[in-house]
């Protein structure tokens, strides 16, 4: 099973003051004669180094019994894991709370990783969801189009759909073109077919089942199918590739949009990046530093978040009203309670940074990022027009349910 947002925030509201929440990520190493082995040993290095910090840390019998089932579970697990080298795996488990979640993920994991705290460590995950849009792949040609969901490597199909009056040769409302003008029929149709499918994408942008997406098609026909978009799905179009929808294998699907998904990533990382930076200069948009940034999320203030891939900090969390705070005080600022101290605070905004939906960049060494402390927010306002979605739409949903209506789906 994949992750899905919900999912996540799911896993982002999970608390146990107890420290008994044990996350577990297997990324399984390149296939090697030895490789096996090697998890297996690691994983067992790991566990013993987790029962280890249970001793020491969690204070409460019941926690401490919780968190060792849950680590020989992951040590059970471990062992299943051989057989399935194409994956990396998450564990989320606290059997004081008959909580358990298991996730497959795309294996591009930093590594394998066994965790007790608090609360879940959702880094990983954040890495890979972070900024990635709800993406679909479109592949059309004249008579065919399908949809697919790209969610975390996975490639799933939503719709494949057929034009009927072609599929059933009829020629009802095309009566005209008969005979002698079959090839502007074939025109006629295919406008006719587009159209549906540009009605269709708009729908599912709305509806927010696809927030961006990217088209497959053979050259000639994509400024057929352009013309046909309203500019509301244009501008969510993130690339094209050029694509034969009978023969095309899932695999170059996948490959194809993945690598014009992290194109647009990395550019779009990269202008984020420039704006916080000119905004934070201007005392506008941006904010710069650690407190900063802590007080900005506090206030529900920011839109997009680029943190330091490796950044590491210390801070405190009040136990009672979970403000965090970049100076070790040991008593909460806002009501007076004692803090904590917490070890990695970019793992300890993360569940507000998940409840919020705030987009968020893992940045790679990078020295202008460096001088301004390694984590950056800017503020929310649009970015671009792309993000607005047009009210007053009704109109144009209805005949959306109507083209779907006429739709056929393709029996594969
Ligand atoms: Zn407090």
């Amino acid at each position: 099973m994949t992750i899905v947002r919900e999912q996540v925030r799911e896993l982002a509201e999970f608390q146990d003051p107890a420290l008994s929440a044990v996350s577990f990520y297997f990324q399984p190493s390149t296939p090697r004669n030895k490789s096996h082995k090697e998890d297996a040993i690691r994983i067992k290095d790991l566990a013993r180094e987790a029962l280890r910090g249970v001793e020491a840390r969690t204070e409460r019998k019941e926690a401490r019994e919780s968190a060792r089932t849950d680590i020989e579970r992951v040590l059970r697990l471990s062992a299943d894991l051989r057989s399935n080298g194409t994956h990396a795996k998450a564990v989320f488990a606290c059997a004081a709370k008959n909580f358990l979640r298991e996730y497959d993920l795309p294996p591009t994991l930093q590594g394998t990783e066994l965790f007790v705290d608090r609360r879940f460590h959702l880094k990983p995950i954040a890495h890979l969801l972070g900024a990635f849009p709800r993406l679909g792949v479109v592949l059309v040609d004249r008579h065919r189009a399908r949809i697919f969901d790209l969610r975390l490597g996975e490639l799933s199909e939503r719709e494949d759909l057929f034009h009927p009056l072609t599929r059933r040769g009829r020629s009802d409302g095309y009566a005209g073109y008969d005979g002698g003008h079959a090839e502007r029929r074939v025109e006629d149709e295919t406008r006719h077919h587009f159209k549906t499918v540009a009605a269709m994408l708009k729908e599912f942008l709305e509806k927010g089942v696809f927030e961006k997406w990217i088209l497959g098609s053979v050259d000639e026909l994509r400024s057929q199918l352009e013309a046909q978009l309203h500019p509301y799905v244009s501008q969510a179009l993130l690339g094209h590739f050029s694509a034969d929808v009978q023969h095309i294998t899932r695999d170059e699907i996948r490959t194809h949009a993945e690598q014009i998904a992290d194109a647009w990533q990395n550019k779009r990382r990269r202008d984020l990046m420039t704006l916080a930076l000119s905004q934070a200069r201007s005392h506008g948009r941006g904010v710069t530093g650690l407190r900063r940034v802590l007080r900005a999320l506090e206030m529900g203030e920011v839109q997009t978040l680029l943190i330091g891939e490796n950044f590491q900090s210390h801070a405190v969390e009040c136990s009672h009203c979970g403000h965090l705070d970049a100076h070790v005080v040991n008593f909460c600022p806002v009501c007076g309670h004692p803090t904590h101290e917490i070890v990695d605070v970019g793992e300890a905004i993360l569940p507000r940074v998940i409840r919020g939906d705030i987009e968020t960049f893992y940045v790679k060494d990078d020295t202008d990022f460096d001088q301004v402390g390694n984590i950056v927010a800017l503020l929310r306002f649009r970015v671009d027009n792309a993000e607005s979605i047009t009210s007053g739409a009704q109109n144009e949903m209805k005949a959306v349910a109507d083209y779907r209506g006429r739709l056929r789906r393709f029996a594969s």
